[in-house]
């Protein structure tokens, strides 16, 4: 006997699992064709789920509801973990497919808290990178960054220290950036005279820093990258410890 169920795009593989030992159980009862019955689960994730009888899952405490009924009026009923062969599984998988076509009636529609919580975190990341677009703060440093979800890619090797931050916040000791609070009476370079002091001067082409200019665009060469590297690369996981090296070397007191 076959009976088919078809769930919404929403739900996780574990809750369709969960409901089916439910309709499974709602069969025993309905068909009454044997007191004795094994129910074979293939997911050990489930075995395990069904161990923890103070659940608060709402599928879960359906099954334990729809077991104890049954074993109240007299069925035997076990659970078994098994390992299913490659032959079983390409049949299931293609008595799903039939299952999803032969009709349009969803039998479970819950949503899994997990995509719930995802739906919001992209939400709200969304809402985020949408100030980081339209602000107009950190002008220097969307230059580096050009969206939040780059810099969320970078979490996992970017450390920000007090040479890179000094490059990237625009925040730093070049002669343009203390003339503006009138640390310095001038903004010009002091080693190329008639050029403003500032970030893409020191990056790109001041006289002073051209030994540790070179060694990076060595570097940037060696990864594949051209010189002159464009601002946002820099931070590239291939780039960013020789980018730290020649900010360090740039932006020392
Ligand atoms: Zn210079």
């Amino acid at each position: 006997m076959v009976k088919k169920h078809k769930t919404s795009k929403y739900c996780s593989v574990f809750q369709i699992e969960l409901y089916l030992i439910i309709k499974a159980l709602e069969l025993i009862e309905s068909k009454n064709i044997s007191r004795r019955i094994t129910i074979c689960l293939s997911n050990t994730c489930i075995a395990e789920a069904l161990k923890k009888t103070n659940s608060t899952n709402y599928l879960i405490n359906q099954i334990f509801e729809k077991y104890y009924d049954l074993i109240e009026t007299g069925f035997q009923i076990d659970f078994k973990s098994i390992d299913i062969n490659n032959e079983f599984l390409k049949q299931t998988e293609e008595s799903a497919k039939e299952s999803a076509l032969s009709h349009n009636r969803i039998d479970l529609d819950l949503i899994p808290i997990s995509y719930v919580k995802k739906t919001i975190i992209d939400r709200n990341l969304q809402i985020w990178d949408n100030r980081w677009q339209t602000s107009d703060k950190g002008r220097t440093t969307k230059q580096f960054i050009e969206s939040t979800f780059e810099r969320r890619k970078m979490k996992k090797y970017f450390q920000p220290n007090y040479y890179l931050t000094q490059a990237i916040s625009g925040h730093n000791n070049t002669r343009e950036y203390l003339n503006r609070f009138y640390i310095t009476d001038t903004n010009v370079c002091l080693t190329c005279s008639s050029k403003v002091d500032n970030l893409w001067h020191r990056m790109y082409e001041c006289n002073k820093f051209e030994e540790q200019r070179t060694i990076l665009e060595e570097e940037v060469k060696r990864e594949s990258f051209v010189w002159p590297l464009p601002t946002k690369v820099f931070l590239n996981f291939k780039i960013i410890n020789s980018f730290n090296n020649f900010c360090k070397y740039v932006f020392k007191n």
